[in-house]
């Protein structure tokens, strides 16, 4: 039997290198079960959190359970080999002088039937019947599958991917990813992702951890996250924002574009008003509307990002969908769709 039905808990994680402190306290838990996303740039200690919930690092601090058992803490180290957690790193998976199947050999626990449990375990990642293929005959994609499959094989409790999609290309990537999650759901594994990529974090995971300067900013469900960020720290991270200067009274921002609803509360005073791009809107005049002065157009296929300067003199890019490209120096309107964010202006200085 499979013991997928285990969570993990870390709590005040922290961890220095010599003069450099990477972890400052980090606490994450990720219920059974699901997938959660660790997100964060490069060089945030995401990798260096998932060696310590693996046991190849111990924390200066911190304790770490997993199915509720504490392997690292007061104390206590559970060495790796017993705390049957799976790590699929970041580069490297694959053996290259073994079969693919050698290759998932590797992770099996036992030596009873290993063909069956072979073809099982490759069955289980969508590559039946590739057991003798060598792994530079695969794909990239495929090549991260055989990955999956040699560490589930292994039965973990708990299955950490470091950045598992990094190497792909962009068009293998997406597919990669949601081949994985669909194998990990249907597994009912309980799986950490880690990832610098925030449209990775936000499509793939049950939760999103935002991992900045050593802590845990925000743990929330993908569109909160998105749509409900902390900070503005936060909200640029997670997304592409628009930012204008604004005055927030009794709920509503004020800026060059009109008044817009805010969506969580912000004291009185001067803010920072931040939109995501799709909520901007380029159209025809009419009433209520602020206009705009087009400076410059890109065409992206799917969508076009035009640049503009309102009459305050602010700059603004929006994206509209398709081919919208509009003479520089015509005069559009900009409309705001929905309602805003707002955080307390930073000091000045
Ligand atoms: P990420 O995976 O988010 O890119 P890492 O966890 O790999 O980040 O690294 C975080 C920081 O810790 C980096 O500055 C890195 O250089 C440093 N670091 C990681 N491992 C070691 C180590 N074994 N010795 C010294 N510094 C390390
Ligand atoms: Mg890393």
């Amino acid at each position: 039997m499979t013991d997928y039905a285990a969570g993990i808990a870390a709590h005040g994680i922290h961890k220095s290198y010599r003069h450099r402190r990477v972890l400052a306290g980090v606490d994450l838990d990720v219920p059974a079960g699901t997938i959660t996303a660790v997100l964060g740039p490069s060089g945030c200690g995401k990798t260096t959190l998932l060696r310590i919930l693996a046991g190849f690092d111990d924390p200066d601090a911190g304790v770490v359970r997993i199915a509720g058992r504490e392997v690292v803490g007061n104390g206590n180290v559970v060495a790796v080999h017993r705390r049957r957690v799976g790590l699929m790193p970041q580069e490297g998976a694959l053996f290259p002088h073994l079969t693919v199947g050698g290759n998932v050999a590797c992770g099996l626990t036992s030596g009873n039937g290993v063909t069956g449990q072979v073809a099982h375990w490759l069955d289980v990642v969508g590559l039946p019947g590739l057991a003798d293929a060598r792994p530079h005959e695969l794909s990239g994609g495929q090549q991260q599958r055989v990955a999956l499959a040699r560490a589930l094989a292994a039965q973990p409790r708990v299955l950490l991917l470091d950045e598992p999609f990094a190497s792909l290309d962009a068009g293998l990537r997406v597919r990669g990813r949601e081949d994985i999650a669909e194998i990990l759901r249907a597994a009912g594994t309980t799986a950490v992702l880690v990832t610098h990529d925030q449209t990775e974090a936000l499509s793939l995971a049950d939760s999103v951890a935002l991992l900045i300067d050593g802590t845990v900013a925000q743990h929330a469900a993908p569109a909160d996250l998105y749509g409900r960020p902390a900070n503005l720290q936060t909200a640029r991270f997670v997304g592409a924002t628009v930012e204008l200067a604004g005055t927030c009274r009794a709920g509503v921002a004020h800026t060059a574009l009109g008044a817009h609803p805010v969506r969580s509360g912000v004291a009185d005073g001067p803010a920072v008003v931040v939109l995501r791009p799709e909520q901007l809107r380029t159209g025809d005049d009419g009433p209520g509307q602020s206009t705009a002065r087009v400076r410059s157009c890109r065409f992206y296929g799917a969508d076009t990002t035009v640049h503009v300067t309102l009459p305050d003199g602010s700059d603004l890019q929006l994206r509209s969908p398709g081919d919208a490209r509009i003479a520089p120096g015509s005069t559009v309107t900009v409309e705001v769709v929905g309602d805003v964010l707002a955080y307390p202006s930073p000091p000045a200085g």
